[in-house]
């Protein structure tokens, strides 16, 4: 058996971080090592997939609810404007494979997830 992700375990609160959002399917975090003025984590619950690749062919819909709670938080968050970034496969810079989108704002000049 895999061990649950990280995320997983921010889920079930067996590792701290508040839950800024959620629906019945995504949840909404900061994340922990911000690398532009709004920084959060948009992030199915479901552990099922491991990259975006994976959640657009296997859920659809779970894919388009991503990208609306993403719009909802960076509203919410920023000004609205929002850079949306799957890092997909280590070679992108993917440590967390347990899919999840990064939703940054603000000065995005220096911003990189590289
Ligand atoms: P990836 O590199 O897989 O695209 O993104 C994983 C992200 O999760 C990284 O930006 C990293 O800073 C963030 N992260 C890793 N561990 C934690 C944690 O325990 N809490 C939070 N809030 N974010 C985390």
């Amino acid at each position: 058996m895999t061990e649950p992700s990280i995320f997983t375990r921010i889920l079930t609160g067996e590792i701290p971080s508040e839950i800024l959002a959620q629906t019945d399917n995504v949840f909404v975090i900061r994340d922990i090592a911000p690398k532009a003025p709004v920084h959060l984590l948009v992030i199915p619950k479901t552990p099922r997939y491991r990259d975006v690749v994976e959640l657009a062919a296997g859920d659809p819909a779970l894919l388009a609810e991503v990208v609306s709670v993403a719009n909802k938080a960076a509203a919410e968050h920023a000004r609205g404007d929002f850079r949306l970034v799957f890092n997909t496969g280590a070679g992108a810079g993917q440590t967390i494979y347990h899919v999840h989108a990064h939703v940054l704002a603000g000065d995005l000049d220096e911003a990189s997830l590289g």
